[in-house]
């Protein structure tokens, strides 16, 4: 029996459900701050990856997925969305757009080898954003309001947006001497992976998992404290505009982010919650000036964020979402070989006006259609048998108000849409999320 790969997983129809609202949310939101979506493919040129994402991060040297194609093209399944974005932006010149600013969204599955555990996988979805164009701390605001937007649109409590700045290229500089001159000389305390970053990356350290909690680390200089006018000014606007968009944040001194595109603001958004266990990020993001042209484009800065859909999906635990309920609206019963012809002609209507409608395919008795029609928990149960079909009549049976009636069968469809739309009647057919009147 085959199995699935290490630190991939089945979505089984249970829990697509959930993700299709999930999915359905993103998409009403991303709507709402006037984000249009972009599709990407899966597998890029691995030197996209290595002049973006940066040759010394973890995601570039320990965990890309690459292979050498029939053409012995370098192929690298993406492991992140924003580079590959960035690559399309380009690509089909969308800077020449008629909106300035493009503000592009997008979901699909990323691919990293990273040691799997609860929330950490090889094969996982993200829902990110990208907006181009601006250098305004407007934008990095706006990036954070809807990312934060989206946390409260699925009723996420107990998250914690954490900022800080790292400045634009000059602070960087500055910053990145002073860490290693104080550094210097007590790099062999370092764990081994930050030795090296010493020498290739050393703002990276500062958010290393393994050294993070040493008074060396603790002591060590801040970028904020680095920052020069420019940057510096950029950061209090950002947290000014938050303010007026009355969104709570804690400055986090130590974040740097490890990727290496990122100027000015850097963010992650944490959720404290039971059911996520360690990996309690669900979104990081932050602001590269420099992302664009780096790939051969024009000098255009952008911000942007990524959300972990599996970890959304563990937070969402905590507030019991069902995601869209499972029913249906006519399950149709039809006795006798006869009166297929007839019923599927029925079936046929109802479903091009757009009831959720079904029929069983294995010629089961009535008590097993009645439980079947229960376990797809339909409204309405027609029963169409040969007494119906010689009156030209149809039986109906209202699974919420008990009622039962015959009518003439050319009338099903006008009276399941007239009961649906009775004012008195709510969840199934409401289609909402959670209908008050239905939990
Ligand atoms: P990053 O691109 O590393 O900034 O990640 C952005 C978000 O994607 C994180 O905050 C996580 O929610 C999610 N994420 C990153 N790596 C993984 C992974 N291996 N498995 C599941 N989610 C991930």
């Amino acid at each position: 029996m085959y199995q699935k790969i290490k630190g991939t997983y089945d979505l089984l129809p249970n829990d697509t459900k959930k993700w299709q609202s999930l999915e359905k949310t993103i998409r009403s939101v991303s709507k709402i701050y006037n984000y249009e979506e972009i599709r990407t493919p899966i597998f890029e040129n691995t030197e996209l990856f290595h002049r973006s994402v940066g040759e010394e991060t973890d995601i570039v040297s320990k965990e890309t997925y690459d292979f050498i194609d029939r053409g012995k093209r370098h192929i690298t399944l993406r492991p992140e969305g924003t580079a590959p974005v960035a690559r399309s932006y380009i690509e089909n010149k969308l800077y020449a757009d008629k909106l300035p600013v493009k503000k592009l969204y997008y979901m699909g599955p990323m691919f990293r080898y990273e040691r799997p555990q609860k929330g950490r996988y090889r094969q996982f979805a993200q829902f990110g954003a990208e907006a181009f164009g601006s250098t305004s701390p407007l934008l990095d605001a706006e990036i954070i309001s809807y990312a934060v937007s989206v946390i409260k649109a699925l009723k996420i409590k107990d998250v914690e947006v954490h900022v800080n700045s790292i400045g634009d290229q000059e602070s960087k500089v500055m910053y990145k001497e002073a860490l290693i001159a104080y550094l210097e000389k007590d790099v062999q305390t370092l764990c081994s992976d930050c030795q090296k970053r010493f020498e290739t990356n050393p703002l990276r350290i500062l958010d290393c998992k393994v050294d993070k909690d040493t008074e060396l680390l603790k002591n060590a200089p801040k970028p904020l404290d680095y920052l020069n006018e420019e940057s510096k000014t950029h950061f209090n606007k950002l947290l000014a505009y938050l303010d007026a968009m009355e969104i709570k944040y804690v400055i986090d001194r130590n974040l740097v982010r490890g990727l290496d595109y990122y100027t000015h603001t850097v963010f992650e958004v944490n959720a404290n919650l039971e059911t996520l266990g360690a990996q309690n990020t669900i979104c990081g993001g932050g602001r590269y000036n420099h992302l664009v042209s780096s790939l051969g484009g024009p000098d255009i800065p952008g911000v942007g964020f990524a959300f972990g859909l599996e970890r959304l999906m563990f937070a969402l635990e905590s507030v019991n979402f069902k995601g869209t309920p499972d029913y249906l609206h006519l399950y149709l019963m039809i006795l006798g070989e006869e009166q297929k012809e007839d019923g599927i002609r029925l079936l046929n209507r109802c479903r091009i006006g757009g009831l959720f409608s079904d029929i069983d395919f294995l010629d089961k008795n009535l008590k097993a259609q009645f439980k079947l029609a229960d376990n797809m928990n339909a409204r309405f149960i027609a029963i169409y048998g040969a007494n119906e079909k010689a009156k030209g009549e149809i039986n109906v049976k209202d699974k919420d108000t008990g009622k039962e009636i015959t009518i003439k069968s050319s009338q099903l469809y006008n009276h399941i849409i007239t009961e649906l739309m009775n004012p008195n009647h709510s969840c199934e057919t409401c289609e909402e999320d959670s209908c008050d009147d239905c939990e």
